[in-house]
């Protein structure tokens, strides 16, 4: 089989990646002409576990290909993904003149039957706009070729991403056309050999599934922030609220972890994509707009603390800050709560160092110069700060040298933003420790 997957960045590259890796002949297409240089040369433009060592080995087999000529990459493929972005608009709908775009480019150079599946989270009508938009393009060649449109959202964690793909829990296929179901059913054969995981559904199903996962999922994440800011002021233990209720495996134990708020490219313009739909079908998704309110008001949670320990003015304070992305294991940037936590500092007069990982080059993209310096680890960034705001709980900030951290810092005190320290442990260390929903505040 051969396919072409269009938008080389976290989804299709690890999707091509991955599909190549089984044996497929992949030709992933970007219009960013140094991110395809990059990866012609083996330097991958994201960071993410494992995705590095798959691309490489695929390209050097000659199965995974790299263009930016999507004419040309789809003659012959038995199927297009497009795993463009669709970021959210002025309104907070999803944005989707590149999946228009490729949809478009796409009727305009077939050349043979082919499956166009969106990868992209797109919203529900979006199967029919695409295929509009193909058939519109064939119309105006006058050429009569025929084609199937589905919907194959994609559920892969940034930051698990290679091994999400690899080994799917489901993979959801939204297809109306009978060759075409054939067509995906055997392209995606080789990552269920542990049993059938496949769902199929009508397209705008499927399209709704994803938002409703991803809104599903932030939805948790707001709930326990609301019930963990309610723990604090009552003098309840959030983390003890939070294992009580998740060995009831109706609700279960993830995503149930209080902090400072969700990011990523994905939830905070899914649920705002979700609730806009609604809106355009004269429907009020109450809920999900009580999720984006809690989790804008979490992202200010820290620093509040921050403020009603050191004053309002912090003014002449640093703050050593550890972790930048929105989580672990990536690079990624986009909405991380950091950034709004490194505003608020910055603009209450503080100085911020900041060590992440992995995501610092991302994070100078965002801010350079003035009250910012970027650290060569987590020592550094202590060096005579006032004290310490965990941010993302990367692995190697869960178990510090408090004694190295003591000596370095101003103050012994820890702004833990997502409940990994002891607090008990560093109190007899001489630490004051704030938590999100703590009970009794340090
Ligand atoms: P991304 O921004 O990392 O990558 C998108 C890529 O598409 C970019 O490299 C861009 O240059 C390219 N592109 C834009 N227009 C193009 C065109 N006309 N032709 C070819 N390439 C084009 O985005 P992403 O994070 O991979 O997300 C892509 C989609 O998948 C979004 O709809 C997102 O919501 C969804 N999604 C993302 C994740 C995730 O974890 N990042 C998970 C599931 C679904």
């Amino acid at each position: 089989m051969k396919i072409t997957v269009v938008g080389t960045g976290y989804v299709g590259l690890v999707s091509g990646a991955c599909f190549a890796d089984v044996g497929i002949e992949v030709v992933c297409v970007d219009i960013d002409k140094k991110k395809i240089d990059k990866l012609k040369n083996g330097i991958m433009p994201i960071f993410e576990p494992g995705l590095e060592e798959i691309v490489k080995r695929n390209y050097a087999s000659g199965r995974l290909h790299f263009s930016t000529n999507l004419a040309e990459a789809i003659q012959d493929s038995d199927v297009a993904f497009i795993a463009v972005g669709t970021p959210p608009g002025e309104d907070g709908s999803a944005d989707l003149k590149y999946v228009l775009a490729v949809a478009e480019e796409i009727g305009q150079n077939m050349s043979d039957y082919i499956v166009v599946a969106t990868k992209s989270t797109v919203p529900v009508t979006t199967g029919k706009k695409v295929q509009q938009t193909i058939q519109a393009a064939l119309d105006n060649r006058g050429s009569d070729l025929e084609f199937a449109v589905a919907s194959n959202p994609e559920f892969l964690k940034e930051g698990a991403a290679v091994e999400d793909f690899l080994k799917p829990d489901r993979i959801i296929i939204g297809v109306e056309d009978e060759r075409a179901q054939k067509i995906m059913k055997r392209l995606y054969k080789p990552f269920q050999l542990s049993g059938d995981r496949i769902i199929y559904m009508d397209i705008p199903s499927a399209e709704m599934t994803k938002y409703t996962a991803n809104a599903m999922l932030a939805t948790k994440i707001s709930f326990m922030n609301d019930i963990a800011n309610l723990c604090e002021l009552v003098g309840a233990d959030a983390n003890m609220v939070r294992k009580g209720i998740g060995s009831d495996p109706r609700i279960g134990n993830k995503f149930i972890y209080p902090g400072v708020g969700y990011g990523g490219s994905c939830f905070p313009k899914d649920v705002k994509a979700i609730v806009k739909t609604a809106k355009q079908y004269g429907y009020d998704l109450r809920v999900l707009q009580a999720v984006e309110a809690v989790n804008e008001d979490q992202k200010h949670t820290l620093v509040n603390k921050v403020k009603k320990h050191f004053g309002e003015d912090l003014s002449g304070m640093v703050f050593a800050l550890w972790g930048l992305s929105f989580k672990p294991n990536t690079d990624d940037m986009r909405e991380a709560p950091a950034i709004v936590i490194i505003d608020e500092l910055r603009a209450a007069g503080a100085t911020v160092k900041a060590y992440d990982p992995i995501a610092m080059e991302e994070a100078k993209e965002v801010y350079v110069g003035d009250k910012i310096s970027y650290c060569n680890d987590a020592y550094d960034a202590c060096v005579d700060a006032d004290a310490v705001l965990l941010i993302t709980e990367w692995s190697e900030f869960r178990l510090p040298s408090w004694k190295a951290v003591g000596k370095l810092l101003k103050n012994k005190v820890v702004f833990d933003g997502r409940n990994i320290y002891d607090r008990k442990y560093l109190n007899e260390m001489g630490f004051i420790h704030y938590g999100i929903g703590l009970g009794a505040e340090n």
